[in-house]
Order: structure tokens, then C-alpha cells, then sequence
């Protein structure tokens, strides 16, 4: 068999937390009752006309700037023609020919790879609505809530070739994405949604080969199936002698496979035509520098900061920094105890774990920072030691509650008596003399079970260093 190269784009698309609609002023809240967030407008009633709402520019031209495009100075809408019963006026509201971002990149890193990934172009449309199909009465009902939110596409070239490259560029995205405020992300909800264009070629091969798009993927791990599983199948097709079918495919999470459902159209196929009821979008030099001015620390810079000022490695503040939510966590829990290192060691242990637990892709933070920080502070005034201080993040995380009053309340404070300390180590000593012998006859690994022991003796509240020194003076 000829060895393989996967060749992958991707189309994302983002819905923009702006709080109404791109055309009309419905919220543009997620859920609701269906069909109370509509209006004549995103339901496509005859004679209504769209209104562009601002922020969706403002919102477009900052992503633009943050992933290193050109901002169309005179930009355009057009009708994208369909009929598909999830959109009430049978076109969608796009822009194909003057995109409002072009040419620009993202750069990404992982365990074998260090790249750009070019952006091909950025455009602003209007989402559609759902269709909830009801298995029990064969059924499916139309909810427009969803009609006339903004949507951001972002259209990179055809630069991945592997599945981690794939991964390395959403979550470098969804984190540009969120530091600046213009998206939740939520993959789940779908307001973040990526469309794999896949195809494979032989090795040394400069040409592409024939490409397949997958839709309906919202998350990381079905996206990552879903590449594995359609290399696999067009691998297999090209090695039995036959071509790749240029389709749309639909991925099935579940039954980890895709199938086809529809032949790809091209743009001529949907009739686009310039949007008539919109003003052409003008975007002056003045304008672009007055958001450029207002854009936040991104992640890249905001992880130098945190090796320079802070002193983490390259590592440890790339993924603190990855996450917006984490990183200014990072930041309030350090304002307190002002110590990065240690604040970071908590976060990329127990606690990044207990932070994704559950069975999306989002990230939830349920103590308050001044809680860890309080937990840090017992360990460094000895109050607990560091095992108790695991203890008891914990048991406090899920509810939220108090370390302080926790320890309290479960007695779980080192103890503060010194003579208690020293007559349990004696106590220690004079009830295991054989142990006691062989620690004097050079076997000094029998401290760490001493140690254990007072440690038991005393219910774990006391500071393992502290018996381990006073272990070593009384057997000198
Ligand atoms: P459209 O979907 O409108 O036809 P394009 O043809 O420009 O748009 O491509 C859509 C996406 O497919 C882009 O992200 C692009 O990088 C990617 N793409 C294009 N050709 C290939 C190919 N042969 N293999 C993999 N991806 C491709
Ligand atoms: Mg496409
Ligand atoms: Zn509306």
C-alpha cells in the first residue's frame, strides 16, 4: 500500500455573542421557548428589510486584526439562495465576493509541529433556525429562535495534515475567540461549529486530491473520529481503484462512521446575488485603529507575560493561558498569595482535572479563587499540610465552601503542640527497635516508614518534614 498524506481545511463557524440579532433587534439568547426570540424580520416576512447591526462589524474586524487578516474597506452582503424549511426566506444573508477579512493566519504549536495555518477569509452571515425532529411522533417542528443570529465563518486553507494540527488551531481559535469577548465558544450549544474538508494523497504528490466536507462535528473527540475514520475510508476507495466522491458527508458520533448526504454544490449553485436592502459595509482606516486600540492582551502575548513576570516555563503558561477563564484565575488567586509557581502547580494538577470533568468540551470553575488562595495560605503557615490542603480542595470544590471553616469543622488543623509531636516520635522509636537497628546499620529507607507511622499516630495533621528532621536528630 502507498503511503498517505492527509490534506485538511477547515470552515468555523462562530455565533457572536452580540446581544441582539445581525439584522433585526430579537435577542439573540440561547434556548428560550421556541419561536419567541423572532420577529418579521428573521422569519423573512415579504416587504421587511434587514438592519446591520454594528457590533457584528466591530466583532469581524477585531477577529480579523487578532488572526493577522486585511480588512475589506468596502465590503458587501450577499444573497446565498436555498430552500431548506429551517430557513423561513429561502436565503441566507452571506457575503461571498467581499468578505470582510482576508489573508491571514494563525500560528500553532503542539508536540511535533510549529506552523502558520492560513485564513483563506472571514465573512459575517446570519444563522438559521433548527429543526427538532420528534422520534415518538414522527414529527419534525421548526424553532426560528436561532434565525438571524451572527455568525462569523472562518475559512482556513487547506494547510492541516494531521488531526492534532486540526485540534491545536480550534482550541488556539476558540481561545483568540474568547479573549476577545465575541464569542462564548460553547461547542455544545453550537456556537462554535466546525466543517472538515478532508482529502488524502500519495505521499510526494504536490496536487490535492478530491475532498470530502463532514458537517454536524461539536466536539474535539468527534472531530479528531471523524478525521481518523474518513482517512481510513478514502484510503481504502483509492486503493481499490476507484475516486473519491466530492460530497457532503454527515459524521455520526455514536456509530463512528459518516455517510453521504448530499453531492458538494458550488457557489453557482445557490444563485448568490448581491444583497439589494443593504448598504454597502465601509470600514475607514479610523475605524480599524480604534478597535485595534481597544483589543485585549491576546494569548500569545499574555503567555510571554506569564514566563517573564511570572517565571513559568514555556509549558505551564502556554496551557494556563489557553484558557481565558483559567488565566484570570491564575491571575486573582495570585494577586493574594503572590506566588506563581505554586498557584500554578494547583492549577495544572487536581485542579484541571476536576475543572473538565463532565462530558463536553467546556471548562467549569466552581470555587472561588480567594478559596484556593486561602487553601494556599494553610499550607504555607503550616495550619495543614500539603496532603490535608488535596483533602480539602476537594471536598470543598463542588459546593463552594469555606477550607477555613471546612478545616475547622472536621478538626483538620496540624497539631500546634510541640511536646505532642516530640512524644509521639519518642512513642514511634521505643515501639519498633528492630526498624530503629536497621536505620542505625546504614538502611536509612526505613525513615520514610517512621515517618508513616507518627504520621498515623498523629491523624495525618502534622507536617511530614518537620517529623522527618526530628526522626533523623533522634537516631543520630
Ligand atoms: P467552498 O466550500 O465554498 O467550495 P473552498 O473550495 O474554497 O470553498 O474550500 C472550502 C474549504 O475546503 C477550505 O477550508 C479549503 O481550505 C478546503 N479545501 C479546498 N480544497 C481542499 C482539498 N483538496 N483537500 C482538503 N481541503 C480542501
Ligand atoms: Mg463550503
Ligand atoms: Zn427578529
Amino acid at each position: 500500500m502507498k503511503d498517505y498524506e492527509m490534506v485538511i481545511g477547515l470552515e468555523v463557524h462562530t455565533e457572536l455573542s452580540t446581544k441582539t440579532k445581525i439584522f433585526c433587534s430579537c435577542t439573540t439568547e440561547f434556548g428560550g421557548e421556541p419561536n419567541t426570540h423572532c420577529c418579521p424580520i428573521c422569519t423573512g416576512m415579504p416587504g421587511v428589510l434587514p438592519k446591520l447591526n454594528k457590533k457584528v462589524v466591530e466583532y469581524g474586524i477585531a477577529v480579523g486584526l487578532a488572526t493577522n487578516c486585511s480588512i475589506t474597506p468596502y465590503g458587501k452582503f450577499d444573497r446565498k439562495n436555498y430552500f431548506y424549511p429551517d430557513l423561513p426566506k429561502a436565503y441566507q444573508i452571506s457575503q461571498l465576493y467581499l468578505p470582510i477579512c482576508r489573508d491571514g493566519f494563525i500560528e500553532i504549536e503542539g508536540k511535533d509541529f510549529k506552523k502558520k495555518i492560513g485564513i483563506h477569509e472571514i465573512h459575517m452571515e446570519e444563522d438559521a433556525g433548527k429543526l427538532i425532529h420528534d422520534p415518538i411522533f414522527d414529527t419534525t417542528r421548526a424553532d426560528y429562535n436561532r434565525c438571524g443570529v451572527p455568525l462569523l465563518e472562518i475559512v482556513s486553507e487547506p494547510d492541516f495534515r494531521s488531526a492534532d494540527e486540526v485540534i491545536a488551531y480550534l482550541e488556539t481559535l476558540k481561545a483568540i475567540l474568547q479573549y476577545l469577548g465575541v464569542s462564548d465558544c460553547k461547542m455544545q450549544e453550537g456556537s462554535l461549529r466546525a466543517d472538515v474538508n478532508l482529502s488524502v494523497r500519495p505521499k510526494g504528490q504536490t496536487e490535492f486530491g478530491t475532498r470530502t466536507e463532514m458537517k454536524n462535528l461539536n466536539s474535539f473527540r468527534s472531530i479528531a473520529r471523524a478525521i481518523a475514520a474518513e482517512k481510513k475510508r478514502q484510503i481504502e476507495v483509492l486503493e481499490s481503484g476507484e475516486k473519491v466522491v466530492q460530497e457532503t458527508r454527515r459524521w455520526d458520533d455514536d456509530a463512528g462512521y459518516s455517510y453521504a448526504m448530499r453531492s458538494k454544490e458550488d457557489a453557482q449553485d445557490y444563485r448568490y446575488f448581491p444583497e439589494p436592502d443593504l448598504a454597502p459595509v465601509e470600514i475607514s482606516e479610523e475605524w480599524k485603529a480604534e478597535i485595534r486600540a481597544t483589543l485585549p492582551m491576546l494569548p500569545k502575548e499574555r503567555r510571554n507575560k506569564y514566563i517573564e513576570e511570572f517565571g513559568l516555563s514555556d509549558y505551564d503558561a502556554g496551557l494556563i493561558t489557553g484558557i481565558k477563564a483559567l488565566a484570570d484565575y491564575f491571575d486573582d488567586v495570585n494577586a493574594i498569595v503572590n506566588d506563581p509557581k505554586e498557584v500554578a502547580n494547583w492549577l495544572l494538577g487536581s485542579f484541571m482535572r476536576v475543572a473538565k470533568e463532565g462530558e463536553d468540551d467546556s471548562f467549569r470553575i466552581l470555587l472561588d479563587p480567594d478559596k484556593l488562595a486561602k487553601i494556599i495560605a494553610m499550607i504555607k503557615t503550616n495550619k495543614i499540610n500539603r496532603n490535608t490542603g488535596k483533602d480539602v480542595f476537594f471536598a470543598v470544590w463542588k459546593d463552594n465552601l469555606d477550607p477555613e471553616v471546612y478545616v475547622e469543622e472536621h478538626d483538620l488543623a496540624m497539631v500546634g503542640d510541640d511536646d505532642l509531636v516530640k512524644d509521639t516520635v519518642a512513642k514511634i522509636l521505643a515501639e519498633n527497635p528492630k526498624t530503629v537497628e536497621q536505620y542505625k546499620g546504614g538502611k536509612t529507607k526505613v525513615l520514610g516508614f517512621l515517618v508513616g507511622q507518627c504520621m498515623k499516630e498523629l491523624k495525618g495533621k502534622a507536617d511530614p518534614g518537620t517529623i522527618n528532621a526530628m526522626l533523623r536528630e533522634s537516631l543520630k
